[in-house]
């Protein structure tokens, strides 16, 4: 295949997702909706209510692979506009459009587009209340580095926030999704993209991504205390909590 995706390296994997998200920047939402009927949307207002930010000015949160700003405007909405976000993502066309729907939504002086690396925040020690990453761990190559990055730029009870796809654990419920994902995410991308190539990599990646419990020893590696997740939709997505003590 052209993307020879089963065989990649770390540095390889990585621009093969930068090309993924450039391509698809301007119809990523779209997309989204699309190839998880919507569902997404009720996964973020999950993570967010679960995170319940403080309302008070002073509280900052990063969030990671940000894209196009979806957690970072619940998170906003959510603090009733006190708190600052600052949205880092590895690709400039993703940020791109997230700037323009924060303006859009009348909130750019809440937040900060940043393009960096997850395995290397540019931000000091102790810097921020929350780390949120929804849909992003699973493309960055090392997930260990991004993990102690994440301690790392957290204060002293700051909590960590990953959302990500998981291991369904329903019968029946697995065999719709794994036809779902082999079969219609692909002709989707294939319809809207006019490529099928890169959400076959998209679907392997969510199939080779580390369960619950084994995400959650992953976690516990990296630092935080008191690691638990909460399934969606029968572990299609899962969202996983710790916190830097
Ligand atoms: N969080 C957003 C959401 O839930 O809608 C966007 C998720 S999107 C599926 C994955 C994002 O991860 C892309 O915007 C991509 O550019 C970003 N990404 C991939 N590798 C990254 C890395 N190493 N560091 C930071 N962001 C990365």
């Amino acid at each position: 295949t052209a993307y020879g995706f089963r065989q990649v390296g770390e540095g390889e994997k990585q621009d093969l997702v930068n090309t993924v998200f450039h391509r698809v920047a301007e119809r990523y939402d779209t997309m989204n909706d699309l190839m998880s009927g919507g569902l997404h949307r009720l996964w973020k207002d999950a993570m967010v209510a679960w995170l319940a930010p403080s309302k008070r000015p002073g509280y900052r949160a990063l969030d990671v692979a940000g894209g196009t700003g979806d957690i970072a405007f619940r998170i906003v909405d959510a603090s009733r506009g006190h708190a600052d976000v600052t949205v880092l993502d590895i690709n400039g066309s993703m940020l791109e459009v997230g700037r323009a729907r924060g303006e859009k939504r009348g909130i750019a002086d809440r937040l900060t587009f940043v393009e960096a690396n997850a395995e290397e925040l540019p931000f000091e020690d102790n810097s921020f209340d929350a780390y949120t990453i929804a849909f992003g761990i699973r493309n960055v190559p090392r997930i260990d580095t991004a993990l102690s990055e994440a301690f790392r730029v957290l204060k002293p009870g700051g909590r960590f926030l990953c959302l990500e796809f998981s291991e369904v654990d329903m019968p029946l419920l697995d065999k719709v999704y794994e036809a779902w994902s082999f079969h219609a995410i692909p002709r989707i991308g294939k319809a809207v993209t006019g490529d099928d190539e890169p959400y076959r990599y998209l679907v392997e990646s969510i199939r080779k991504f580390p369960n619950q419990e084994n995400f959650a020893a992953m976690i516990t590696s990296a630092g935080f205390s008191r690691a638990t997740w909460r399934d969606y939709s029968g572990g299609i997505a899962a969202l996983h909590s710790g916190w830097k003590i």
